[in-house]
């Protein structure tokens, strides 16, 4: 974070970087093949409980590159004032990538919710639908240590967007419809008063 006046959305601080900095137009798997998913996740307390409940409905549709073992999912809990619950709980990474992790790059999480006809990110942990953005130390702001891994939508020859342009969906769903008009007004006036950043 800069040491310019911050301005704060539902009680987060806004990290003027996600305005301009960088990114692909979208993600696509076919290429990258979920790199980002490949060293796991913190999730909050409550999404690892909810993730547990519906154990057997995941073991359903994970494939034989996943670990259908539940002992073998998840870290152990830590405390994390950035999480809701003030407890954060990493999954464990198998076979070289998050165990909800397919073979194709895709999300059981997320493709279980698509199979039953929920929103697709029902039971996706917060932190993963927001890569490359993050909440850090109480700013959303970009995950450049995670993005710094990344072989396809970390190099410059693909990045033709903005994190803000490819994550709008994402930020909607963070600050609901009238905090993200709130932080793409505020977008407006950030660049143009910094219009060498834009
Ligand atoms: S964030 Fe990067 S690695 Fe992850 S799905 Fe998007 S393009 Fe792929
Ligand atoms: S929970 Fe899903 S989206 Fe998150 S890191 Fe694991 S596979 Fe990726």
């Amino acid at each position: 974070m800069s040491d310019k006046p911050v301005k704060i959305i539902n009680g987060l601080k806004i990290d003027p970087i996600i305005f301009t900095h960088k990114f692909v137009k979208t993600c696509d798997v076919c290429i990258c093949s979920g790199e980002c998913c490949y060293y796991g996740v913190y999730t909050d307390l409550k999404e690892h409980e909810q993730i547990m409940k519906m154990k057997d409905r995941i073991i359903q549709s994970m494939d034989d590159s996943q670990t259908k073992d539940i002992d073998k999912w998840f870290e152990a809990p830590q405390k994390d004032e950035d999480f809701d619950s003030g407890v954060a709980v990493g999954t464990e990474v198998y076979n070289g990538k998050c165990v909800f992790l397919d073979r194709q790059g895709y999300c059981t999480l997320q493709k279980i919710a698509m199979e039953d006809g929920e929103l697709r990110w029902k039971y996706k942990p917060l932190y993963c639908i927001l890569f490359p953005l993050v909440i850090f130390e109480g700013a959303i702001t970009v995950d450049d240590d995670h993005l710094n891994r990344m072989h396809y939508c970390n190099k410059v020859e693909n990045q033709n967007s903005t994190i803000f342009e490819c994550c709008k969906n994402e930020l909607k769903h963070l600050f609901g419809e009238k905090g993200f008009k709130e932080l793409d007004q505020y977008r407006k006036e950030y660049l143009k008063n910094n219009p060498i950043e834009n």
